[in-house]
């Protein structure tokens, strides 16, 4: 898209794109007094045919309203074991809503509150740009020993372009187990979208150089690399990265090192190399709340993930010494579109009978995206 043609956030919508932009419907202002107890009138009139799915990077009014808060695999999987919920509110962002909808029957119906809320990440990498790189891996003769590995956050177009090819998905808790998998089947694996997590597990995990890792630039003719170097190479990783983790760099762990004695860093593998390197504890964000929260009284953390979650982790333990890994503002800007006006606008909706927002993969595209995502859930 040419820069001229980019749409304002929440104005039309971008087809393109992962996400939507448009932002249909007459939303309450978000200074309205009775937002909340009109949120709780809602929430209690749809009753348990309703489920609403918090991600651990919402803010805290709409985590306030979630059955279950999680990562986005938990989220998918919660939303796959509760087939008496009609209707599925998907606070979190696009790709996880689509994953939702991949793997839940086909009466339940997955609404994500604001088409805005995408993810970078997965923007980074579309199915065209895709599907040229798989081509000209073919073109080489390298396609055969090739195994595809896309993360949770991509779109559905890529996890089905994954589980067409004999891929998987992974998260970052299980990515180790699956290239580990994929090593077992090819010789070769082709990480999507998010280079930092594919480096990091191979490098720190599968005991593989960072020599060993190339960079396939959707952007350059050939992914700016030679045959040769796609055929030497052992992991491929595709050009993207999430722009709230690839912001934290090496100064600022020494930096939190020097101003705090004894601080522990706990970072998310989304973070560059570097970062990941000089880090104490490396991990999900389900491990980063778990590790803080088990965590002895007095212990001091410097956290490098999304800033919505440090702030919650600071609240809920006032016993430790918890800061943010940068020292600037770090939310992610999409994850924080869905606020209480766009919650209660949809669950008022819904209680008129409107459904808005539906999220729904096509039935071919969620075929094959399923079979990447079954392949993970059967990972040993
Ligand atoms: S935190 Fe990063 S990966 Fe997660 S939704 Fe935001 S941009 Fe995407």
């Amino acid at each position: 898209m040419a820069l001229a043609d980019l749409l304002l956030l929440g104005r039309e919508s971008d087809l393109s794109s992962e996400r939507g932009v448009s932002c249909d419907g007459a939303l309450p202002a978000p200074s309205e007094p009775g937002l909340v107890q009109r949120a709780k009138v809602a929430r209690a009139a749809l009753g348990s045919s309703v489920m609403v799915l918090g991600h651990h990077y919402q803010r805290d009014e709409v985590i306030e309203f979630a059955d279950i808060t999680g990562d986005s695999f938990k989220l998918a999987q919660a939303a796959a074991e509760n087939p008496s919920a009609e209707h599925i509110i998907f606070c979190g962002v696009h790709f996880m809503a689509e994953s939702a909808d991949i793997l839940t029957s086909a009466k339940q119906k997955v609404i994500l509150p604001d088409l805005a809320a995408g993810c970078s990440m997965a923007d980074m990498a579309a199915a065209h740009q895709v599907d040229a790189a798989w081509n000209h891996f073919v073109k080489i003769g390298i396609s055969a020993q090739t195994i595809p590995i896309t993360y949770m956050n991509s779109s559905a177009a890529i996890k089905s372009f994954t589980g067409l090819n004999g891929g998987a998905v992974c998260t970052s808790s299980n990515a180790q187990r699956a290239m580990t998998w994929a090593f077992e089947r090819g010789e070769k694996i082709f990480f999507l979208p998010d280079q930092h997590l594919g480096r990091n597990t191979a490098v720190q995990f599968l005991g593989l150089r960072l020599e060993d890792c190339v960079i396939w630039n959707p952007w350059k003719p050939q992914g700016g690399l030679s045959d040769k170097e796609l055929i030497d190479a052992k992991v491929i990783l595709w050009r993207g990265h999430c722009s709230v983790h690839g912001r934290f760099t090496r100064q600022n762990v020494d930096d939190v090192r020097a101003r705090i004695p004894g601080v522990q860093v706990l970072v998310h593998p989304e973070c560059q190399n570097p970062v990941v390197m000089a880090a104490d504890v490396v991990g999900s964000t389900e491990t980063i709340i778990k590790t803080v929260n088990s965590s002895p009284p007095g212990s001091k953390w410097a956290i490098g993930t999304e800033l919505n979650l440090v702030q919650r982790l600071s609240r809920t333990n006032p016993d430790k010494e918890i800061v943010f890994l940068d020292k600037t503002v770090c939310y992610c800007s999409t994850m924080n579109r869905i606020d209480l006006p766009h919650l209660v606008w949809a669950m008022e909706n819904l209680i008129q009978g409107r459904v808005v927002n539906q999220i729904s993969v096509e039935a071919t595209v969620a075929h094959h995206a399923r079979v990447a995502l079954e392949r993970m859930l059967a990972l040993p």
